[in-house]
């Protein structure tokens, strides 16, 4: 498979550390809101990898972390933690939040079958292997104490902005009015990894460390969970793309000073979902939620399917207009994967045809993780001239990665049109008018049909019986 890789910018070959074997890391959800379709873009388009590096013979191990504490309103280590002001907002403790909005966030995950990876780890569950590495870092002379806070010293490196995609004079340009300058800081571009100074003295949750009574700052939380989960050799680090300055470039620093190689190989970065007038940001106050799409009446795999109609290295803009037209398209896959489902001969698998067929949807996939030439793929074999047997083996070998209930959905269908779940109102006035037509009392019988039909139903007489269908 090849994939774009953010540190070379270039697409390369995916090439795991150890043979059939990958470590994968994601930075998790920070738990002080709910989850907005633009983070859950990220995390549909990871799974998507994730599933496919699975579908492709690999065992992945994936670990991801669960921000809540340290994650300051500027990515900078400036600012109230934003788990506190969650915890303001809703006059509840961070803990109440952090929980609430974790299970919140799986949820949303669970209605977009995204799947839980393997390792979840809060940071407040991790505090002790914070403090492991700190005082590592401290001890190589990478990381220094100024005004009670400890420091990561970036000028410790050869090539600290390993991404090459920010300069120093970016990060000049990037302090905003409003924020102080942190005066400990010796270089401009050093960040806190234990905070036990701050402005903001009110943080609810602290501990004991060496260097008194604090909490720990974001990036580090990351570099820890990864490593004690995935050992010193990370295959691929997924993120957004607002994740690669300064969080991803921080991690490796700390990472990679503290076990003295190369860490990670691969770094995935997905662009971002925007909307009309901007990036969709939880910061904003407003914005959109898997809830509210679904209390429009969107059913949550349409904007999956949504997703995965873009690469995922493209902008992407969300309007309401581009929704219903993935939502026509997603119903009407169905409907058309749902005659198959219905057809009396579906013939045998062709493996010929089947094997042809799946070229196209790996090939989509190899080049970068083209989901959009993936779906088209999908769209071929419905045209295929080819078994129905065929057709849904397919179908149902590439949903193991798109994870769109495609084959499920399609039963459903067919189900529902036979009548499915028929309600009980519907069932009574069947049984009525089947014992009014063997008392011969026609004229009763058709007015109950009347009755069925006004409800929604069709009622036949078929040699199998009486068939009930929903119009
Ligand atoms: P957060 O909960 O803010 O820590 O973000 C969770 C994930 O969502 C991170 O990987 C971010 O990079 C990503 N993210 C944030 N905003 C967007 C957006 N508008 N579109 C896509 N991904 C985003
Ligand atoms: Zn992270």
């Amino acid at each position: 498979m090849n994939i774009y890789n953010t540190l070379t910018h270039k697409v390369e070959e995916f090439v795991p550390n150890e043979a059939g074997k990958v470590a994968m890391y994601t930075c998790g959800p920070t738990v002080y809101h709910f989850a907005h379709i633009g983070n859950l873009r990220s995390y549909i388009m990871e799974d998507v990898l994730e599933k496919y590096l699975r579908y492709d013979g690999l065992d992945v191990k994936r670990v991801m972390n669960i921000t809540d504490v340290g994650h300051l309103t500027s990515d900078g280590d400036t600012g109230d933690d934003k788990m506190l002001k969650g915890a303001k907002r809703e006059h509840k403790t961070v803990m109440e939040i952090a929980k609430f909005y974790t299970d919140a966030f799986f949820a949303d995950c669970a209605k977009l079958n995204i799947k839980t990876p393997d390792v979840v780890a809060p940071a407040t569950e991790c505090i002790d292997d914070f403090i492991k590495v700190i005082s590592a870092l401290i001890e190589k002379g990478y990381a220094y104490e100024a005004g009670g806070n400890i420091y990561f010293d970036t000028s410790k490196l050869d090539d600290y902005y390993v991404f090459h995609n920010f300069t120093e004079e970016d990060l000049a340009e990037g302090v905003r009015e409003g924020v102080e300058k942190d005066e400990n800081k010796k270089n401009k571009a050093d960040f806190v990894l234990w905070f036990t100074k701050s402005k903001f003295d009110d943080q609810e949750l602290k501990w004991n460390s060496l260097w008194g009574l604090g909490y720990p700052g974001w990036h580090i939380e990351c570099s820890c969970i990864s490593m004690k989960n995935l050992g010193e050799y990370l295959d691929i680090h997924c993120g957004g793309v607002d994740n690669i300055f300064p969080h991803h470039t921080n991690e490796i620093a700390q990472s990679e000073a503290y076990v003295g190689h190369k860490w990670c190989n691969y770094w995935f970065h997905v662009h971002h979902l925007n909307t009309n007038s901007g990036k969709m940001s939880k910061s904003k106050g407003e914005f959109l939620t898997v809830s509210l799409l679904e209390s429009k009446g969107y059913d949550p795999l349409v904007y999956r399917f949504f997703c995965l109609q873009s690469h995922y290295r493209k902008s992407l803009v969300f309007t309401y207009e581009n929704l219903d037209n993935a939502k026509a398209a997603y119903e009407k896959l169905i409907s058309r994967i749902a005659q198959l489902v219905s057809a009396e001969d579906k013939g045998e698998i062709n493996s010929a045809d089947f094997d042809r067929l799946r070229c196209a949807f790996t090939a989509a996939m190899n080049e970068d993780l083209n989901t959009s030439n993936a779906v088209t793929a999908l769209y071929d074999v419905l045209k295929a001239d080819t078994t129905a047997a065929t057709k849904l083996a397919l179908i149902g070998d590439f949903d193991k990665v798109l994870s769109l209930d495609l084959v499920k959905s399609a039963e459903k269908l067919v189900q529902d049109k036979k009548g499915g779940d028929i309600p009980d109102e519907v069932m009574a006035l069947v049984q009525e008018r089947q014992a009014a037509r063997k008392a011969k009392d026609f004229a009763r019988a058709d007015e109950i049909r009347d009755k069925i039909t006004a409800l929604g139903y069709a009622v036949k007489e078929t040699r199998q019986g009486t068939e009930i269908t929903k119009i």
